[in-house]
């Protein structure tokens, strides 16, 4: 089965730069100006962690949730 995966965002740490909805390749984030990005796709994870990866302030972590 295809791997899941989980998109934790911690609001407190993020400072709605909007980089993570910028380059999600399978807009699994949604984002409006001046507001944290919220998971809105989750099924079009392929978990790349490009998102994490890229937070400057480590507000996003990925989790698998199912192999
Ligand atoms: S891990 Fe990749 S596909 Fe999943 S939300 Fe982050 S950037 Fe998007
Ligand atoms: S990259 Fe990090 S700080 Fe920027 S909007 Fe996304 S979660 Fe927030």
């Amino acid at each position: 089965m295809d791997k899941k995966y989980r998109i934790l965002i911690q609001e407190k740490n993020c400072k709605q730069c909007g980089i993570c909805s910028y380059l999600c390749p399978k807009e699994v984030l949604a984002q409006s100006v001046g507001e944290c990005p919220t998971v809105v796709n989750p099924g079009a994870c392929i978990g790349c962690r490009l998102c994490a990866m890229r937070c400057p302030d480590f507000a996003i972590e990925v989790e698998v949730v199912q192999e």
